[in-house]
């Protein structure tokens, strides 16, 4: 099931899944809430990924069909 991640480098343009181009990047942590975090998170540019942070946590999410991305490697 592990292998079933779908894993890239940088954020990809498009899903890999559905075409969309609506990528959204993963927010961890406790973010601070201001006007432009409520602008990105309405146009889908940021999900928050909750505060509890794992080391393959998945960085991008399409906003179409839900698929997560994962980077190639972990971030620590
Ligand atoms: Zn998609």
């Amino acid at each position: 099931m592990e292998e079933d991640k779908i894993r890239r480098t940088r954020k990809p343009r498009k899903c890999p899944k559905c075409g969309s181009d609506r990528i959204a990047s993963y927010l961890f942590g406790m973010p601070m809430f201001d006007e432009k975090l409520d602008r990105d998170l309405e146009a889908g540019r940021i999900v928050l990924g909750g505060c509890c942070v794992a080391d393959d946590d998945p960085r991008w999410k399409c906003t179409d069909c839900e698929l997560d991305i994962y980077g190639t490697e972990p971030r620590f």
